[in-house]
């Protein structure tokens, strides 16, 4: 059975890609490499002792998906690759449209011609804009704040006419909370370009002692502590939760959403003191003033996933620590 994987060997992808591997999937990547390197692909064959095919390119080159769909017979697509900055997004929508629709709907055409009617898409929990009440179902309210949500909804609306139009379509709309953690390996995690904006590559940086302090987005928030609060899933369970809905998918034909979070909400400073306490190292912050468009709080109702999908994240927020800095020792050689 051969899954074709876009974006395979970016963060979440390249955790799928190994699940995949280790559960007897055959593998075969398209990436252009824009926020990720060649080599991972040598780490994931390094950790599954599996091998994968990769073809460096453009998604939105329907040339290349030609080819892939051409030389290998794929059953459904795993479709990851996108651009995922928010601030970015606000700075370049035009970017942001061009890329991730483009991908999208290169992807979609070419998967109709060659009769490959099964997609898994990588949505996210920022299609809820702000809830009105927690935990969130999937069957809330969408709206977004920024253009890369707005992409996502779109994308979710394409594909929602698409299976109108043609009930022979499997598709799976995944929207997840915040992935962080990293490969028990330490092989292969996230590890951003310059000074991060998500909360844990920022944290690393500080207790590498790359950045001086954390900035803390605000104390006056209606939480437990008056910092933010999200749903932290470890990024080796949310790449399980991929593999329940292939299963799905090729099994069923129809499209739902799913919410892949933990169903657990833990604010900033949770997350700060518990890096600190199970990593032993110190993590200097000072509270500033709140970044414009954040919410308070976030975190998923995960009943359904489990009903339909039977899929339950397990790790801890410890573990997520734990691993998200060990990728990042075993990356710089630090002890
Ligand atoms: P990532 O940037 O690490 O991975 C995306 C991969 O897609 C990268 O390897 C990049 O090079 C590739 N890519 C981008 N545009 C491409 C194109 N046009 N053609 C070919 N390759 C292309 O991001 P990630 O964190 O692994 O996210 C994967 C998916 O999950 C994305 O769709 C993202 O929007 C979504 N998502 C991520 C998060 C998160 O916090 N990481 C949260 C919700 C949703
Ligand atoms: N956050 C913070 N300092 C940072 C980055 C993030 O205090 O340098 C807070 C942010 O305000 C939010 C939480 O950490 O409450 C998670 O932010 P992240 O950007 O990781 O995810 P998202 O906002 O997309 O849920």
């Amino acid at each position: 059975m051969k899954i074709l994987v876009t974006g395979g060997i970016g963060y979440i992808g390249s955790h799928t890609v190994c699940e995949l591997l280790d559960n007897d999937y055959e593998v075969v990547i398209v990436d252009n490499l824009c926020n990720s390197k060649k080599d991972v692909v040598n780490k994931i064959e390094e950790i599954t002792k599996k091998q994968v095919k990769f073809y460096e390119g453009d998604v939105c080159d329907k040339k290349i998906l030609e080819k892939i769909f051409k030389e290998n017979k794929i059953e459904a697509v795993i479709h990851f690759a996108s651009l995922k900055a928010v601030g970015e997004s606000v700075e370049k929508p035009l970017l942001y449209y061009r890329n991730n629709l483009d991908a999208t709907m290169s992807l979609l055409e070419v998967m109709n011609k060659y009769n490959c009617k099964k997609i898994v898409f990588s949505s996210s929990a920022t299609v809820y804009g702000k809830p009105k009440t927690l935990p969130i179902k999937e069957d809330f309210v969408l709206m977004t704040t920024n253009p890369y949500g707005t992409t996502k909804l779109v994308i979710e609306n394409i594909l929602k006419d698409l299976y109108i139009s043609d009930n022979e379509w499997s598709i799976a709309v995944l929207r997840y909370f915040n992935p962080i953690g990293a490969h028990k390996s330490g092989l292969i995690g996230e590890n951003p370009n310059g000074i991060p904006n998500n909360l844990m590559p920022y944290i690393i940086k500080v207790a590498t002692k790359e950045l001086p302090y954390l900035n803390i987005f605000g104390d006056d928030y209606d939480t437990k502590d008056g910092t933010g609060v999200r749903d932290y899933i470890h990024v080796v369970d949310l790449a399980k939760g991929h593999l329940c809905a292939i299963k799905k998918i090729l099994e069923e034909k129809g499209i739902d959403y799913y919410n892949l979070g933990t169903g657990h909400g833990y604010s900033v400073l949770e997350l700060v003191k518990t890096f600190e306490k199970v990593n032993n190292v110190k993590i200097n912050y000072k509270i500033v003033n709140r970044r414009p468009g954040d919410i308070d709080a976030c975190y998923a109702d995960c009943t359904y996933a489990f009903l339909k999908l039977g899929f339950k994240a397990s790790k801890g927020i410890e573990d997520m620590c734990i691993d998200s800095y060990n990728f990042i020792k075993k990356q710089n050689n630090l002890k």
